[in-house]
C-alpha cells in the first residue's frame, strides 16, 4: 500500500486529493493536511467583500467529503519536511501540528504533494491588512470584515459624506492584481446601484507597468474583431467606470487613512483614503526541510520567498533571455523524485512582467499570478502521474501543464445581477507569453480573447455552483474539467 499525503486542501490540493483517491481506490491511501476545516471557493469572496454572498456560501467543511471518499484527513499545519526520515525512520515524512490540542505528529509518506498556497504575507508591508489599516478579500473572513467597513462608507455616503476608495496592491510586489481589479469594478457597481456615484472618488494603486499588465507583462486580446492591448482593455473599463489610477507604484506603509508608496520614478507619496483594500505579497507557506541527520536543507528545497523548487530553469537570466522552457511542466522536487508542489506552492522561475526597480533601487513590479485554473490543472496532473507511479512503477511523466504551453480563463466580476451584471472575461493562451513561436502577439491571438458584457456574468455564477460541486465531490464531479 502506497501513501500519499497531500498539504493543503486549496484548488490545487484539493484537486489533487479527489483525484488521486478515486484512481487509487481502496488498496492505497491518500492524506490531506490542511489548517482550515472548511473548503472555501476563493474567487467567490469578491462577491462576500460587497455583501452579495454570505461566507457560507462561498465555503464547506471538508471532513465530510473526504469521509465520503475514504481520504484521511488530519486538520492540522505542515511545519517540516524530513525527505529522507530521520535516526528513528526510512521514510520520508512530514511534521504536523494538529490545531486540535496542538498535538504534533510526523506523518510518513510514499509521495508528497506540497500544495499550501500563498502565506498572506501582510508583514512585510508596514500597517497593511485587516487588523491593521487596510482590508483584504483574499479568505472569506476577510471579505466579511471587508463588506462591514464598505457598509460604513456607504451608509457615510447615504447621509451625504464624501468617501475616496483604494484598491490595488500592498507591496512593491505584489500579485493577484485581477482580484483587485474585479474588486474595485465590483464597489464601483455598489455605488452606482446606491446612486451615489457623486460622492465617490475611486482610485486604483498598482506596481504595474502599465495598466492591464496583471503580472503577465500585459496580453494582445482579440475584441470585437480588433486586436486590443490589455493596457487600452483595462484602461477603457477604468474610464467608463470613472476610476482613476497610479501605476508603478510600491505601497510601503500604511497608517490611518493614508497609503505610503514610492513610483518609479523614485518619488514618495502619499494618497488617503476613507475605504482601502490592498493585495499583501505572497510567501511560501513558511515550512523548513531537514535531512536524516536533522541538518536544515531548507535552502535546496524552497527558494528564499518559501515556495517550493520544482521541474523549473532557476539559472538567473535578463529579461531579455527568458524563455517559455524556464517554466515547469510536472512540479517535481529536483532534489526528491516522490516531492511535487502544486498552485501557489511551487517557486516561478522568474516573473512574467519586466522587472522594474526605482531611481532608489526599490524593485517595483508584479510577480506572476497563479490563477484558479492553472493550479487546479497542476493538482490533477501532479496525482494523476503520481497514481501512474504508484500502479505501474513508471518513473515518467505522462502528464504535464506548463503554464508556457497552457491556458488560462479569467472572468472579472464587474457587478452582480441576473440581469445587470458585468464581467470581463478574458481567454489567454498560452499563459506566459511565448514570443519565440508567436513572435507577433506573444500568444495564440484565435485564443487569447477579451469581451466585457452580462454572459461573462452568468459564467462566473455558474462557476461558482459548478465548481462547489465539484469540490463536494457530487455525483460526476470528475467530468468536470478545472
Ligand atoms: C480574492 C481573490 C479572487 C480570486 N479570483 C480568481 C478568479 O476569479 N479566477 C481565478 O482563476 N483565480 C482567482 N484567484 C486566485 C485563486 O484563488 C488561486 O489561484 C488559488 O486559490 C490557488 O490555489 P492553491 O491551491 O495554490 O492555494 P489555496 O487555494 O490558497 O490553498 C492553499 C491551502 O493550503 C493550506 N495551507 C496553508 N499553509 C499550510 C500548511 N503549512 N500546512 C498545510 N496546509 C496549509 C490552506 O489552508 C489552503 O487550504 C483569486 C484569488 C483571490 C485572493
Amino acid at each position: 500500500m502506497a501513501r500519499v499525503v497531500i498539504l493543503g486542501a486549496g484548488i490545487a490540493g484539493h484537486t489533487a486529493a479527489l483525484i488521486a483517491k478515486k484512481q487509487l481506490g481502496k488498496n492505497h491511501e491518500v492524506v490531506v493536511v490542511s489548517p482550515n476545516s472548511n473548503y472555501q471557493w476563493v474567487p467567490s469572496n469578491i462577491w462576500v467583500g460587497v455583501g452579495l454572498m454570505t461566507p457560507d456560501q462561498v465555503k464547506f467543511p471538508l471532513a465530510p467529503v473526504y469521509k465520503k471518499m475514504g481520504i484521511v484527513y488530519k486538520q492540522a499545519i505542515a511545519v517540516s519536511i524530513h525527505p529522507d526520515g530521520d535516526a528513528q525512520t526510512t521514510s520520508g515524512f512530514v511534521k504536523v501540528k494538529h490545531i486540535a490540542g496542538d498535538r504534533e505528529e510526523n506523518v510518513t509518506y510514499d509521495f508528497l504533494i506540497n500544495a499550501t498556497g500563498p502565506k498572506l504575507n501582510f508583514a512585510a508591508t508596514e500597517g497593511l491588512g485587516p487588523d491593521k489599516f487596510s482590508n483584504s478579500v483574499c479568505t472569506f473572513d476577510h471579505a466579511a470584515h471587508a463588506w462591514k467597513n464598505l457598509q460604513s462608507s456607504l451608509a457615510k455616503m447615504e447621509k451625504g459624506e464624501k468617501q475616496r476608495f483604494l484598491i490595488g496592491t500592498g507591496h512593491p510586489l505584489a500579485t493577484c492584481q485581477g482580484a483587485a481589479f474585479e474588486y474595485i469594478l465590483n464597489i464601483a457597481f455598489e455605488i452606482k446601484k446606491r446612486k451615489l456615484e457623486h460622492l465617490a472618488e475611486l482610485v486604483w494603486i498598482s506596481n504595474e507597468y502599465e495598466l492591464g499588465d496583471f503580472g503577465m507583462g500585459g496580453a494582445y486580446v482579440k475584441r470585437g474583431g480588433y486586436i486590443t492591448p490589455t493596457k487600452i482593455f483595462a484602461e477603457s473599463i477604468f474610464k467608463e467606470n470613472n476610476i482613476h489610477w497610479i501605476i508603478g507604484a510600491g505601497v510601503q506603509k500604511v497608517t490611518e487613512g493614508v497609503a505610503h508608496y514610492e513610483t518609479l520614478d523614485g518619488e514618495f507619496h502619499t494618497q488617503e483614503f476613507d475605504f482601502s483594500m490592498l493585495i499583501p505579497s505572497f510567501a511560501g507557506a513558511g515550512m523548513k526541510a531537514f535531512d536524516k541527520n536533522n541538518e536544515d536543507i531548507t535552502p535546496q528545497i524552497f527558494a528564499p520567498n518559501g515556495l517550493m523548487k520544482v521541474d523549473a530553469d532557476y539559472t538567473p537570466k535578463p529579461f531579455e533571455e527568458w524563455k517559455a522552457s524556464d517554466w515547469p511542466s510536472v512540479y517535481q522536487c529536483p532534489s526528491y523524485e516522490n516531492v511535487y508542489a502544486a498552485g501557489i506552492a511551487f517557486a516561478p522561475p522568474h516573473p512574467m512582467s519586466k522587472p522594474m526597480k526605482s531611481k532608489n533601487g526599490t524593485q517595483i513590479n508584479p510577480t506572476p499570478p497563479r490563477t484558479g485554473m492553472p493550479s487546479g490543472v497542476m493538482g490533477r496532473i501532479v496525482a494523476e502521474n503520481i497514481v501512474e507511479k504508484i500502479k505501474t512503477g513508471t518513473k515518467d511523466h505522462k502528464h504535464k501543464a506548463s503554464m508556457a504551453k497552457m491556458g488560462a480563463a479569467c472572468i472579472v466580476s464587474a457587478g452582480y445581477g441576473l440581469t445587470k451584471g458585468q464581467a470581463a472575461v478574458m481567454t489567454v493562451f498560452p499563459i506566459v507569453a511565448d514570443w519565440e513561436k508567436y513572435p507577433k502577439w506573444g500568444r495564440d491571438i484565435s485564443y487569447t480573447v477579451g469581451e466585457v458584457g452580462l454572459a461573462g456574468h452568468w459564467m462566473k455564477l455558474f462557476m461558482h455552483y459548478l465548481f462547489i460541486y465539484k469540490a463536494k465531490a457530487l455525483p460526476l464531479w470528475w467530468m468536470i474539467p478545472e
